[in-house]
């Protein structure tokens, strides 16, 4: 057993728990993670971005934990030093910041940021100030034929810089044993998130959403999934057609913990959210690491590079991704939530509509907001309304 593992079988193992109760308490586990490891002298890095590649950090023994934002809490204070048009992920994650109220921003050793959008490019350099940084630079052109060099050279260098900063050597085997954990991790995700295949599925979306850890690799979560997914598989089909029966594609930015309402709205409204494409949901888990290629930091380095993020130009991987989640997902209609000056996302859902409403042939609706529940009632009755035109389409 290796360290990591005493800890968690000391102080997270509890054989009874029911899945999503576990989860719900998903915060505190992963603090008490953090503790002990940092107590056991393993490092804590933040992470902001799923380009991050969690492999180096966990080859190094060290944590990534993610750090994004989900509470308008912290806004109004970041507000005094960003402009109050940004993002409120970057003003919610900015604001955990200057208030100090992120125990993990507070004990990390590192914060590994990333050329990803202006916002959050931007927003690094206030946090770096204070922050021990690392910056990784993503290749916008992602379809460039240099692209993914450019992208295998940057994982390079911040392999070297975790080597050097954790005082540490990164070798190919602790390489291939956290390609293969985060693989198993991923892999886990997938089966849960394909039960949505059924109809009726057998969990809502704001259940499925709960099956996550902002630390990656805790071996208990891993049970729990696998628990989940047994538990999960003896009620596919069972129950009767659950919210009225609409099937909903949602894409867009992330759902970061805690900013889940559009979600709660969607389902509210008589629906069930049986696909999410978006970084909080199917995106990052679609691809793993390669575990046969000699090069595991090759295969790493391609693993992260095929994330179809907005920030890319042009994203045409989004597209065929949205194109078999459609096929495989069978959704009734397509919801794209933007994040208020998300402007990456909000400047292609032009494309994301054209496809589904043009070559899926599938209602699309786009909601805009940020993080306050003051527009909730103008968002249901759109919600509605579009429901509303899908029952009246089917056939009686
Ligand atoms: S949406 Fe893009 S910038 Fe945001 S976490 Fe995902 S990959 Fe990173
Ligand atoms: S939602 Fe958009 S603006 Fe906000 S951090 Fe992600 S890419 Fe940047």
């Amino acid at each position: 057993m290796s360290g990591a593992e005493d800890i968690e079988a000391a102080i997270l193992t509890d054989g009874s728990t029911n899945p999503l109760a576990w989860f719900a308490g998903m915060t505190d586990h992963c603090y008490a993670f953090a503790e002990a490891a940092k107590a056991r002298g393993r490092p804590i890095a933040g992470i902001m971005c799923e380009f991050t590649p969690r492999e180096i950090l966990l080859a190094a023994g060290v944590v990534p934990v993610c750090l994004c934002g989900g509470s308008a809490a912290t806004i109004p204070r970041a507000e005094q030093f960003l402009p109050a048009n940004l993002c409120p992920l970057i003003k919610s994650t900015f604001g955990y910041h200057v208030t100090g109220t992120n125990p993990f921003l507070q004990s990390a050793d590192l914060v590994v940021a990333e050329t990803s959008c202006d916002g959050k490019k931007k927003m690094f350099e206030l946090m770096g100030a204070t922050k021990t940084m690392y910056v990784l630079e993503l290749p916008h052109k992602a379809d460039g034929a240099d692209a993914l060099e450019h992208w295998t050279r940057e994982v390079r260098k911040f392999k070297e810089y975790a080597e050097q900063r954790f005082q540490t050597r990164i070798t190919d085997e602790k390489l291939r044993d956290a390609a293969k954990l985060m693989n198993r991790e991923r892999r886990l995700r997938r089966q849960l998130a394909d039960l949505m295949t059924h109809d009726p599925p057998p969990l809502t979306g704001r259940q499925l959403i709960e099956f996550k850890s902002i630390i990656s690799g805790i071996e208990e979560d891993l049970r729990q999934y696998e628990r989940a997914i047994k538990m999960f598989e003896g009620a596919a089909g069972s129950a009767p057609p659950a919210q009225g029966g609409i099937r909903v594609l949602l894409t867009g930015v992330p759902l970061v913990h805690g900013a889940e309402r559009v979600l709660e709205l969607i389902e509210q409204a008589g629906s069930v959210v049986v696909a999410m494409e978006n970084c909080t949901g199917l995106k990052p888990i679609l691809d793993d690491v390669d575990l046969d290629d000699p090069d595991p930091l090759g295969a790493i380095a391609r693993k992260y590079f095929h994330l179809p993020c907005s920030v890319m130009t042009p994203n045409t991987r989004r597209f065929d991704s949205l194109r078999s989640l459609a096929a495989k997902f069978r959704p009734d209609c397509v919801i794209e939530l933007v994040w208020q000056a998300c402007l990456t996302y909000d400047v292609e859902s032009y494309h994301v509509r054209q496809l589904a409403e043009k070559e899926l042939r599938l209602p699309y609706l786009k909601i805009t907001t940020d993080y306050s529940p003051s527009d909730s009632a103008r968002i249901s009755a759109r919600i509605e309304a579009l429901f509303e035109t899908i029952r009246a389409r089917r056939p009686l």
